[in-house]
């Protein structure tokens, strides 16, 4: 190789060169910037599952909430019944009895010659509940309330209505759910602490009345409810079952005037009546059959209605 030839060699190298710098520098920047790109909607695909994963699982937990909530219903509607039984034997047992032994006077009748009847909404507050006062108010009737635990506006405002406008305001758990509140004896304390609380705060009401969910002969309890009616007497709180079932606790919606019949049938048989109704948003049944059954009882000679009050006698299936 000559002087010449070498020249034109390196020029040759030289421009290669120049062209090779480019394109490597040019792939350098593509790799990269296209591994990034690839990263970055493969982290955007990711997150999108991820978000549509906690929707699902959001989906799941509120439907798991509601199957909670219809197994405690169904467990209270049972239990309603079982209690309506052993209350219509007892009467039949009375009035054969009775029937055997003329002299044998009805005591409940002796005691008092004006008979009670004392109204009593379960599961409140509910979108009903407005109503149900606005009825009570027409008919100056006092009633009474046991109350779950609700936050929100329209149920903070009822609790309020409810003591504003002279009915008692009772308890019956702030869950209402009895794989919660019958769990052990500290899980009810502290329901019901919660509850009595969250009242006194919103309403400046010190709640001394309680429902047992289910009432007290439930058997759902996994606790002994001897132990828990011990406790709520220890805390000064009387608890009170009832003695005439509107039926509104059912799974079906029965008919107002199914309501009204089962609130009105009974009622002489009692010289004191508690009458279980409920304050929830799908029963508005009740909430039609409420003016006739006030205005049943008013038609009623020496018979008033009334809210709990501490002369009241507590009805109790366990005592
Ligand atoms: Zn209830």
């Amino acid at each position: 190789m000559d002087e010449q030839e070498y020249a034109e060699y390196r020029r040759n190298r030289v421009r290669r060169l120049k062209k090779i710098i480019p394109v490597t520098i040019f792939i350098a920047i593509l790799i990269p910037l296209l591994c990034s790109i690839i990263f970055l909607s493969l982290f955007i695909h990711t997150k999108r599952e991820l978000n549509d994963l906690q929707t699902r699982y959001d989906e799941l937990l509120s439907s798991m909430e509601q199957l909670r909530d219809d197994i405690d219903y169904i467990d209270e509607t049972k239990d309603v019944y079982t209690v309506s039984d052993v209350t219509d034997s007892k009467r039949e047992s009375t009035e054969e009895s009775a029937s055997t032994d003329e002299v044998i006077p009805d005591t409940e009748e002796d005691v008092t010659d004006v008979r009670e009847v004392y109204l009593t909404f379960d599961d409140g507050p509910s979108s009903n509940t407005g109503e149900i006062l606005d009825i009570l108010a027409k008919y100056d009737v006092k009633a009474t309330f046991f109350v779950t635990g609700k936050t929100d506006e329209v149920s903070v405002a009822a609790y309020k209505r409810i003591v504003d406008e002279g009915h008692t305001l009772g308890m019956h758990s702030y869950s209402h759910r009895y794989s919660q509140v019958y769990a052990s004896k500290e899980s009810f304390i502290e329901d019901l602490t919660r509850l009595q609380e969250y009242l006194y705060e919103v309403t400046g009401v010190w709640s001394r009345y309680y429902r047992f969910p289910g009432g007290s002969s439930n058997t759902a309890s996994t606790v002994d409810m001897k132990e828990l009616i011990e406790y709520l007497s220890e805390q000064d709180i009387t608890y009170f079952d009832w003695n005439i079932v509107s039926g509104d606790a059912s799974g079906n919606i029965l008919s107002a005037d199914r309501i009204y019949e089962n609130c009105v049938s009974n009622l002489p048989e009692y010289s004191e009546a508690v009458i279980l109704m409920h304050d929830a948003a799908e029963k508005h049944t009740t909430v039609e059959a409420l003016p006739r059954i006030i205005e049943a009882v008013q038609a009623m000679d020496d018979t008033r209605l009334m809210a709990i009050n501490d002369d009241t006698f507590p009805i109790q299936h366990r005592e």
